[in-house]
């Protein structure tokens, strides 16, 4: 009655969405700010019967505004439902299942080996250095393997590796194998690898619009590179779904992309926010590895990470917390609003 392939999924668990009761969620990394002012006008004022008709099935004008903003062409973009597809479509076009290994870090965003055993890939997890950031000298150690992945900044750690450091690593790299920079959190403090993909046709850069334009609602994910990279993706799109942005979220996706004063303004509050919530909890003993997402990930010598996890949800406050070795005395914290973050830190005080 079932397949064999369902049989053997272990699916990725997201963080949770409570309905019980009402938590100040730092759990899922959403963006506490509202998205663009002009995405509600455009929402209360929209043409209902626009929705009789299929969208456009290759997002052309939201193509061409994120193009236009991160000085590429559009043929150069690829659309997807959430960055979540478009890595999956990224792992189906490749990575092949009787070759590999695909690198990626030790500890990373849990999905990719999620979508390493859906399309039966095998892969390789290269430990970071001591202070928890990615060395890609380990990287290039390994002899044998198919391609790399890792989120830059990483998560859960929140650490950025520098334009430069890529820009090193693409040169070692040979150009038959793929690199993807997953930059779900590039625009809280980092520089994005996009102006790399023009001298690298096997550098391929995913990003979403769920963090920083506060849209993880409308699944607008991205990616940018080469165009023989990008007609594999829509290769894989049309025979899987042609359609996967809906007509109400590529407008919306285009609204945000163009208010770039709200959008400069939501990512200075966050990035002050987090800064604050750094030095008060360093003060306070705590352990932070240095973050340009918009979450922290932190750890405390008096208490275990479960037991700081379940207290704080008995508090009314979610956060997330991975029982993998090696991390699993750490919580990831989203960056909330300030008053969020002055609750938790005043919950924090474990003298
Ligand atoms: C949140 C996240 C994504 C997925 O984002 P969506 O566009 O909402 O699917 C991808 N990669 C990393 C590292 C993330 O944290």
């Amino acid at each position: 009655m079932f397949a064999k392939r369902y049989q053997k999924l272990t699916p990725y668990t997201p963080g949770e969405q409570p309905r019980n009761r009402k938590y100040i969620k730092l759990n899922t990394n959403e963006n506490p700010y509202p998205p663009s002012p002009s995405v509600a006008e455009f929402l209360h004022s929209m043409d209902i019967t626009q929705l009789r008709l299929y969208p456009d099935p290759s997002s052309l004008r939201l193509r061409e505004m994120i193009g236009e903003y991160n000085q590429v062409s559009p043929d150069n973009i690829f659309i997807g439902n959430g960055s979540d597809e478009v890595l999956s479509f990224c792992f189906y076009s490749f990575f092949d299942s009787n070759e590999g290994p695909l690198l990626f870090p030790e500890h990373t965003y849990s999905f990719y080996p999620v979508y390493c055993s859906y399309y039966d890939i095998s892969f390789k997890r290269i430990p970071l250095q001591n202070d928890f950031s990615i060395s890609f000298d380990s990287f290039l150690r390994e002899k044998e393997y198919t391609g790399i992945i890792f989120p830059n900044p990483n998560a859960p750690t929140g650490i950025l590796s520098s334009i430069e450091e890529i820009n090193r690593l693409m040169d070692s790299v040979p150009k038959d194998r793929i690199v993807i920079v997953d930059e779900a959190y590039i625009d809280f403090g980092g520089i994005s690898a996009v102006s790399l993909t023009e001298e690298y046709s096997n550098l391929l850069i995913v990003q979403t619009l769920s963090k920083s334009r506060s849209l993880a609602g409308a699944r607008i994910g991205i990616a940018i590179g080469e165009q023989k990279l990008i007609k594999a993706l829509n290769t894989v799109k049309d025979s899987f779904n042609s359609y996967p942005l809906d007509y109400i979220s590529q407008r919306i996706g285009e609204i945000a992309i163009s208010d770039q004063e709200y959008f400069q303004s939501t990512i200075s509050k966050i990035i002050a926010t987090r800064e604050y919530t750094v030095r008060t909890l360093l003060k306070l003993g705590w352990e932070v590895l240095p973050s340009k997402a918009n979450f922290i990930f932190i750890r405390n010598k008096k208490k275990s990470g479960i037991e700081i996890y379940t207290y704080l949800r008995n508090q009314g406050i979610l956060v997330r917390h991975f029982n993998h070795p090696g991390i699993e005395n750490f919580l990831r914290v989203s960056i909330g609003k300030e008053k969020d973050m002055e609750l938790l830190t005043e919950l924090l005080q474990f003298q």
